[in-house]
């Protein structure tokens, strides 16, 4: 056995395994040594499964297969039934007269179950056991003690944890570790007090105590956002090495073409624009991120900054204009956006473009006065390139090869986090110019993250929102509580102002799994509104599912007013900027983040009228109640994303899948000494010795990670 043999050289494998290795990118023997347990169990609290005795009550903890109901057929009574099976062996559960709680996990779900420990004519099996989802939420299945159990893997189709625990055992028993140099530089270790890799290797996969545990997972967060930042630090400097068109401004010119707003700015929306005009001044691109709770006027910003650049001629010419790109998420907001900037521009005389699949527009119209013409796609380009369209706006399509721009100074992309610095680096030019980059959020995500995540850029935020704007009134509604706010919504329909419904599903449950599932359904929803609720209203729905022409029908009809309720999924999130939708409604709150549901709130923050947001909770948990409350009192989206990081951990931030963090990397995410330490010390090393050539083991390794940035 080899480090680099493969491992279905020495383990005998069938055909489920070797697919379920290959498909989690395991395929020699340090692929496996670096795939780290997600917990362990705690002995003093579960037992194994090989211990139990008929009569005790036992807490177990493993996976859960083979879930079925059925009757059992003398008394009829429904049961639920499954096997639990830990690293010692497998029991039978079976829930008699809660057959749903065998609806309410899902196969091959890890659990922790408490009950009795029975022996009868079905054999020996755990009855009418309690049934504890979420032990994957801390590491720990205990803090009592420091005593530790066996370490329990994320597992996959064909890949139990039980597998992998007895293969690493005789990895680590040939003593291969030995031979794997450490890449991290021996001062960093001790300067931190990490343990060394052969240690944490050892420590992480059969620890002698918590704290031998702890400490190598620590190492290994560490070290994973520090290669994080250092890819992102080496990506920032080698971006800054390009040149830019350095943008002047003339202060005056800039505060008349503000005062043309029809609002005031806010501090921190000038503070925003003071603070790019100065770095968009320099020779070299700026790359910042300004991040800015839905609402809080980031396009006044980018409407400002553009105006600056268009106003700077080309090199060497006292005519023609540098151009700006602007890049939309999705085809109905390049549209909005396509709307502001024309209200933003039009006294100037300058053309703006617009280009996503469907078609091309361009402002002004020579017909239309004050409008907006089609254009065909060529003709598009060609004004593109030849730089007679200072300002496009548009989808994706905006930054493909096909799009070519005479002088391209500045790139603004709107809530893009796919777009990562891979893309950026395609924007240079063959001449070595790029454009200033100028990155817009309000995705709220902690401070640690974004440190982690967006390390090549530059922060700036907005937290402050426009003056006079009515606050959300927001409601925890219980379910005692439901008709009443029906009544009130009613009140604010006839009024003439439109509903969002949010559903956590699409699709109406399965009916076996209704009791099990007591999550809402658009579908369904929709109907029994339709019936029992809001009769005379006219309703309709929208989920990812729906066919984009159809999507956009409704959306349509939305924005008409034709539709007065709108049933559906989370999509909403982005895309829809709807004035007169006042009222937001979210089932089963408790299934989102705060931070994702501050975000869903945002939706009805778009109007002078008076918002609501009625946040429907079927729990009963005091707890859960109490988190939904930092609804009604925190001040931004940043600090409710910072609570759910507290209280749920790193795995329930939004969009966490995305960021393409491992989980361990994300036990880093919880500690800020720990972001700002791996974040300096990449600063400083790159600083230093921008090719890493003095480490050549690291460089190694970080080549080999391939971290495409952000999160592709
Ligand atoms: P976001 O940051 O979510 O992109 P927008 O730029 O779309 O926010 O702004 C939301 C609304 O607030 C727009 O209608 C915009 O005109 C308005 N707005 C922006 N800044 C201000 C301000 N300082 N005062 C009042 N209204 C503002
Ligand atoms: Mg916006």
């Amino acid at each position: 056995m080899q480090l680099l043999s493969p491992l279905r050289d020495i383990f005998r494998l069938n055909e489920t395994q070797k697919r379920a290795l290959s498909r989690a990118n395991l395929e020699t023997i340090v692929d496996l040594l670096f795939y780290f347990p997600s917990r362990y169990s705690n002995p003093s609290e579960i037992k194994q499964i090989r211990d139990v005795k008929i009569g005790e009550n036992v807490t177990l903890s493993g996976k859960i297969s083979k879930l079925r109901t059925r009757k059992a057929w003398k008394r009829k009574i429904p049961m639920g039934e499954g096997y639990l099976e830990d690293l010692s062996g497998k029991i039978k559960i079976i829930w008699f007269n809660q057959a749903y709680l065998a609806k309410m996990t899902q196969e091959g779900q890890t659990v922790q179950l408490t009950g009795k420990i029975t022996g009868g004519k079905n054999g020996v099996y755990l009855a009418n056991p309690e049934l504890e989802k979420n032990v994957e939420q801390s590491i720990w299945n205990s803090s009592a003690n420091n005593q530790l159990g066996y370490p329990l893997y994320p597992e996959k189709r064909g890949l139990t944890s039980r597998w992998i625990y007895h293969s690493i055992k005789k990895i680590l028993v040939n003593n291969l570790v030995k031979e794997i140099k450490d890449y991290l530089p021996k001062e960093m270790l001790k300067k931190y007090n990490l343990p060394s890799l052969k240690t944490a290797l050892i420590w992480i996969h059969s620890p002698q105590n918590k704290n031998d545990a702890l400490s190598a997972r620590k190492r290994f967060a560490f070290e994973e956002v520090f290669f994080i930042q250092l890819k992102r630090q080496h990506d920032r400097l080698e971006y800054k090495k390009n040149k830019s068109f350095a943008i002047d401004s003339v202060e005056k010119d800039i505060k008349n073409f503000i005062s043309r707003f029809d609002f005031e700015l806010t501090k921190s929306q000038q503070k925003a624009i003071d603070y790019i005009l100065n770095d968009i001044k320099k020779s070299h691109p700026m790359s910042r991120l300004l991040e800015g709770d839905v609402g809080s006027g980031k396009t006044a910003v980018a409407a400002s900054i553009s105006y600056a650049v268009i106003r700077n001629h080309p090199l060497k010419q006292d005519f023609g204009n540098l151009q700006v790109a602007y890049m939309a998420p999705t085809e109905v907001l390049a549209n909005q956006l396509y709307e502001s900037f024309i209200q933003y521009f039009k006294h100037l005389n300058i053309n703006i473009g617009l280009i996503t699949s469907s078609g091309c527009k361009k402002f002004p119209s020579k017909v239309k006065p004050g409008g907006w013409t089609n254009i065909p796609r060529a003709q598009l380009l060609k004004w593109v390139a030849n730089g007679e369209i200072p300002i496009l706006i548009g989808t994706h399509s905006l930054i493909q090869k096909t799009v070519k721009f005479k002088n391209l100074a500045l790139v603004i992309i709107d809530e893009q986090h796919r777009f990562g610095t891979n893309q950026r680096s395609k924007l240079v030019r063959k001449d070595g110019f790029a454009p200033h980059f100028l990155s817009m959020t309000a995705t709220p995500i902690p401070r640690t993250l974004a440190l982690t995540i967006f390390g090549d850029l530059d922060l700036t935020l907005l937290d402050e929102m426009p003056l006079g704007r009515k606050p959300v009134i927001t409601e925890i509604v219980v379910p005692e509580k439901r008709n009443k706010a029906y009544e009130e919504i009613k009140l604010e329909l006839k009024k003439g102002r439109q509903v969002y419904v949010i559903c956590p599903r699409i699709e109406e449950p399965d009916p076996n799994k209704e009791m099990a599932l007591n999550v809402k359904s658009v579908t369904a929803e929709a109907k029994r509104l339709e019936k029992e609720v809001f009769p005379k209203e006219r309703i309709a729905i929208l989920h990812s599912k729906m066919t984009k022409i159809k999507k956009e029908e409704v959306m349509k009809d939305f924005s008409a007013g034709e539709i007065n309720i709108l049933v559906a999924t989370s999509v909403i999130e982005v895309g829809i900027n709807v004035p007169n939708a006042t009222v937001i409604l979210i089932e089963g709150a408790e299934r989102f983040g705060l931070a994702q549901l501050h975000q869903l709130r945002g939706r009805v923050l778009r109007s002078e009228h008076q918002a609501y947001c009625y946040i429907f909770s079927d729990t009963k948990g005091q707890k859960s109640l109490d988190r939904l409350k930092a609804l009604k009192t925190a001040k931004n989206g940043f600090e409710l994303s910072e609570l759910d990081l507290e209280l749920r951990g790193a795995g329930e931030l939004l969009g966490t899948k995305q960021w393409g963090i491992s989980d361990i990397g994300m036990e880093a995410i919880k500690n800020i000494k720990m972001v700002e330490a791996a974040r300096n010390e990449a600063q400083e090393m790159i600083k230093q010795d921008p090719e890493l050539d003095s480490h050549p083991e690291l460089k190694k390794v970080l080549v080999s990670k391939n971290l495409n940035l952000h999160f592709e």
